[in-house]
């Protein structure tokens, strides 16, 4: 769960808003089987795997196959509504679907939570960089691992 206090059910309905909107606008299938992956990923402020979504959809919603949860993250990725987060093997809702982006999130070791960052300046970078290097990305997601602002002044509380 998200670390910071703040209202999650405002994430929450400012995503599901945003997505079946964007959808609409591309002519894209916003199921209700696609929405309810969504919603469940959109729970909470740290990824969450393919398997523990399926094990909540099957709670909640019945019957769920495996390919079906599957096919339903590779449209929400498509649609840039989810990021997977690779080394974990988990996916987190995105704040900002409408724009193109690789996604860069600062993963908390300690309370599980990712923050994504969306600096411009290191998109530019990378693309630069990595044009310069001959190189063809296939996936441009930046992980960064360490303690998120709220863990860090709880270890300074302990410390002091
Ligand atoms: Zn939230
Ligand atoms: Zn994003
Ligand atoms: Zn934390």
């Amino acid at each position: 769960m998200a670390a910071t206090r703040h209202d999650h059910r405002r994430c929450v309905s400012n995503a599901l808003g945003a997505a079946a909107l964007l959808c609409r606008r591309r002519g894209a299938r916003l199921t209700s089987l696609r929405a309810g992956v969504l919603e469940i990923v959109w729970r909470g402020h740290a990824p969450i795997g393919a398997y523990a979504i399926l094990e909540r959809l099957r709670r909640e919603h019945g019957q769920a196959a495996p390919p079906t949860v599957y096919r339903a993250l590779d449209f929400l990725l498509a649609q840039g509504l989810i990021h997977r987060i690779e080394s974990m093997n988990a996916f987190i809702g995105c704040p900002r679907p409408a724009e193109a982006h690789g996604g860069q999130f600062l993963l908390c070791t300690l309370c599980g939570t990712a923050a994504e960052l969306a600096d411009k300046r290191v998109e530019a970078a990378l693309t630069t960089a990595t044009a310069r290097a001959g190189f063809r990305v296939e996936a441009r997601v930046v992980e960064l691992r360490g303690l998120c602002r709220v863990c860090t002044a709880a270890e300074a509380r302990h410390a002091g």
